[in-house]
């Protein structure tokens, strides 16, 4: 099984790592034909304006759309990477991909508090909690039915799934735990099934 890991900016090489340690290969994507050879796609976070604009030009985001139509190709967005899945974003609206029902609000954490770090409960990683980095994070201000929350943080969503597609507000790459590498690897074995059993 091989991921890909958008690189144009942020943690490629953190989510890579994580990838590995999580049970499969990973390779940075800066091209569309990267995706040839990949089951599933991290998008890390960054500055979802410049990551957008850099995917839209190098013909990325169709190529993603393309592979994704049949809803068989996994794609984890964290941060600026849920940005780029959401079909809304309040305010200034980056280039996107715009698969997951939901609207997202850029930097809503306020200035006094733009990183910081807690521990998160997420209950399909089992009873330890997860550490969980936020930098200038986007919340999530509505969703539709067809979205699953999956981790809270005072009572804002910070992590969902929707079919192949999985979300996080947060860094998971920033700490050393891969349970939620290893929760995407499950997502893109399942949908590696499906195109097999077809
Ligand atoms: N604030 C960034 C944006 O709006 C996201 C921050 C991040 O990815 N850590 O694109």
């Amino acid at each position: 099984m091989r991921i890909g890991v958008l690189a144009i900016q942020g943690d490629v090489r953190e989510h890579i790592l994580h990838t590995e340690k999580a049970g499969a290969e990973a390779l940075p994507v800066r091209m569309a034909r990267d995706l040839d050879n990949t089951q599933g796609l991290i998008i890390p976070g960054g500055e979802s304006t410049t990551i957008g604009m850099l995917m839209a030009e190098y013909g990325i985001i169709d190529a993603i759309k393309e592979r994704a139509a049949d809803g068989r190709y996994p794609i984890y967005g964290t941060c600026a990477g849920m940005i780029l899945l959401a079909d809304k974003v309040v305010g200034l609206s980056p280039a996107r991909l715009a698969l997951m029902d939901m609207a997202v609000s850029r930097n809503a954490y306020g200035r006094q508090i733009a990183s910081f770090e807690v521990n998160l409960s997420i209950d399909v990683l089992g009873a330890e909690p997860f550490p969980a980095v936020f930098i200038r994070a986007p919340k999530i201000v509505q969703w539709g039915s067809s979205i699953t929350p999956l981790a809270w943080y005072e009572k804002e969503l910070v992590m969902a799934e929707s079919g192949p597609y999985l979300i996080s507000s947060f860094h998971p790459e920033m700490s050393p735990d891969v349970r939620i590498h290893q929760y995407f690897l499950e997502k893109v074995r399942q949908a590696a099934a499906l195109v097999d059993a077809s």
